[in-house]
């Protein structure tokens, strides 16, 4: 059965001499692997359409077991991804969590749309630090972790000063901080993120720019809801923790839209 497939590659690996197994997350089909033929020799018409964060309409063989891929026409250029280091390494991370996050074969259609749209932002030059956070708080719900951030987790209260509670997995109003020793309190403005992070949709926060210790802060709590719940950690974390480190990676990001706090 032949199929044509509108999808994004989230992940490569060599299989012996001259092939690839390439990992695509696809719009209608959800996280499909198959074997690319060739794609390791330059001359293939399969290698430039197995790079990483390509996307493309493929077309796939299948027939028992893996399939195979046959062609494949791009159809945007995210080339920017690639030639930007702090960009690939954000995206490598975006790909690497949506991989560890998915199953096989399973149609997932609002995940492809935020891959989708993390992706071409990222390209577009928005801040990937910031669309890796939107990634993050929103994967959470795929873990199977779902904090409880529209109200107080202990008694649902709305109003207050709120903190956030990896006990609890959510907030706690001021008036139940006492449940939890190890709180940590936020801002009005760090609530509130947190809560867009989580509820909204990426296209409709565009390029929110975000204070470097908000970000810190909130990268924090997120990575450690994934580590702690889900024991979660990712390949492509260490590589982006020691790029953060060494501040010449740090370009400006090329658009700047005013702080949406
Ligand atoms: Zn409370």
């Amino acid at each position: 059965m032949q199929n044509q497939l509108e999808a994004i590659v989230i992940r490569t690996r060599p299989y012996g001499e001259n092939n690839k197994i390439v990992t695509l997350f696809t719009k209608e089909a959800g996280k499909i692997t198959c074997m690319a033929r060739g794609a390791k020799k330059p001359a293939s018409r399969l290698a430039a359409i197995t790079q990483p964060f390509t996307h493309g309409v493929f077309s796939i063989y299948k027939g028992r077991g893996m399939g195979t891929l046959q062609a494949g026409d791009q159809l945007e250029s995210l080339r920017y991804i690639r030639e930007d280091i702090m960009a690939t390494a954000y995206a490598s991370y975006v790909t690497e969590l949506v991989d560890r996050l998915t199953e096989q074969d399973e149609p997932q259609p609002a995940i492809y749309d935020m891959l989708y749209q993390a992706l071409h932002a990222i390209a577009d030059g928005y801040d990937p630090e910031a669309i890796t956070l939107f990634v993050e708080w929103k994967m959470l719900r795929i873990a199977g972790l779902t904090p409880t951030l529209h109200e107080c987790a202990n008694c649902g209260a709305t109003e207050g000063e709120f903190a956030f509670s990896f006990q609890e997995l959510g907030f706690l109003c001021h008036r139940c901080f006492h449940l939890d020793r190890y709180i940590i309190r936020l801002s009005p403005a760090l609530v509130k993120l947190i809560r867009t992070f989580y509820f909204v949709p990426i296209e409709r926060v565009g390029g929110l720019t975000l204070k470097k210790e908000s970000k810190t802060l909130l990268k924090q709590i997120v990575r450690t809801i994934y580590e702690e719940q889900a024991g979660i950690r990712l390949k492509s974390r260490s590589f982006l923790e020691q790029l953060e480190r060494t501040p010449e990676f740090f370009p400006e990001p090329k658009k700047d839209i005013p702080e949406g706090e």
